[in-house]
């Protein structure tokens, strides 16, 4: 049967529809996803699909979602992407136009074209495939395209909440270069404000600076992050923080009102966003503790949790298996450098999802993004042979 499908596969059909995509424009901010989506509804409806848009979180930015139906017996296996693209830079940075869908050397060019309208092609081709061949499937097939992947929106959170599963197994097809994402680092960023007194620098004694407090401040978080840095995990390797913004000051001879510090927070994933709070309030409330001139208030200004599945779980060796037999190499077992939408999966979900997707990391938000025809048609074969084994 494998084989039957895999003979089903035409490259050109997801050229065509790769190329469509990247040139319709759907930078992220501001968030234009709305005529991709529109594009892919009427694609996915007109094939037969039970499709919807969903115009939540936000009205004006509509998200796909598309089942294709099997008889219940097994849980269901979604495919997701996101809609949005960064922005494309200066444009004249590009060789051709950033979205022209360019075919090249056997390369489609243009923003978006790797990060993920490629992984998106491939959801469509293999969800073409299967309906095709009109063979029962034993659970769900559902096509997930979010928006606000790129800024950390509730895009996927919101779809798989609309869609009403709780149980399955998902993949979300960023480029990973066909490495095999189980686990991926989170990203908080923080931002520290230390209130301070202004004085004429003539008085400056009468002044509270807070630049003075920062000099103990910024000393205590560079030990915290020689401190977190042993905390080693196995995939994704060490914890991190990095001081990224400072500002203070308002005049050249005036102590400065307050201080402002950004924290750029790398979580393992055995770390949350209220842990790791938690460390750097009780950094805060040392100081202040030793200093009753130190006041500091804290919050969080970005935040994308970390995620992970077991590497053993029974889908990961199963999938391992398939991407070797594609590809003739090792699978990766991979913890992802970067944040995806895995962490809906997991995290809020509570569905088993991993990251993986045909393409270069590296091609992801550079300047003549591209991506290979022949991983597109790799990355059908791999997860057909994922839904025959899941769902046929
Ligand atoms: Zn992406």
């Amino acid at each position: 049967m494998a084989n039957r499908l895999v003979s089903m596969i035409d490259t050109s059909r997801i050229t065509t529809i790769v190329r469509d995509l990247v040139r319709i424009p759907s930078v992220n901010p501001p968030g234009e996803e709305k005529p991709v989506a529109e594009y892919l509804f009427n694609l996915l409806d007109s094939w037969g699909f039970q499709t919807r848009l969903v115009e939540k979180p936000f009205a004006n930015r509509p998200q796909v979602l598309a089942i294709l139906p099997g008889t219940g017996e097994r849980p269901p296996l979604f495919l997701n992407g996101h809609m949005d693209v960064v922005p494309e830079g200066n444009p004249d940075e590009w060789v051709d136009p950033p979205f022209s869908g360019t075919l090249r050397d056997g390369r489609i060019y243009g923003r978006g074209s790797c990060d993920m309208k490629g992984g998106i092609g491939v959801a469509l081709e293999t969800a073409r495939i299967i309906q095709q061949s009109g063979l029962e499937r034993k659970g769900d097939l559902v096509l997930a395209f979010a928006v606000g992947e790129e800024t950390g929106e509730p895009g996927t959170k919101t779809l798989l909440r609309e869609s009403g599963y709780t149980e399955g197994f998902g993949i979300v097809l960023e480029p990973t270069g066909f490495k095999l994402g189980v686990a991926e680092k989170g990203l908080a960023w923080f931002k520290i404000t230390l209130a301070g007194k202004p004085a004429h620098c003539s008085i400056a004694e009468q002044g509270i600076n807070p630049i003075d407090k920062f000099l103990i401040l910024g000393n205590a978080i560079k030990d915290y992050d020689t401190k977190i840095r042993e905390r080693v995990h196995p995939l994704c390797g060490p914890a991190k923080c990095t001081m990224t913004i400072l500002n203070a000051g308002t005049k050249e001879n005036v102590v400065p009102e307050s201080l402002a510090l950004t924290l750029d927070r790398r979580m393992n994933p055995d770390e949350t966003a209220e842990d790791v709070k938690h460390e750097i309030e009780q950094i805060l409330k040392k100081l202040a503790s030793a200093d009753p001139e130190f006041s500091a208030s804290l919050e969080i200004t970005r935040l994308y949790e970390s995620a992970e599945i077991s590497p053993d779980h029974p889908h990961v060796g199963m999938m391992a298996r398939e991407i070797e037999a594609v590809t003739g190499q090792t699978a990766e077992i991979w913890g992802t450098p970067y944040s995806t939408d895995v962490r809906n999966f997991i995290n809020d979900a509570g569905i088993p999802a991993v990251t993986f997707g045909p393409g270069d990391i590296a091609q992801a938000h550079a300047f003549n993004e591209f991506i290979e025809v022949e991983d597109l048609a790799k990355g059908t074969k791999i997860i057909l042979g994922v839904v025959e084994n899941l769902l046929l």
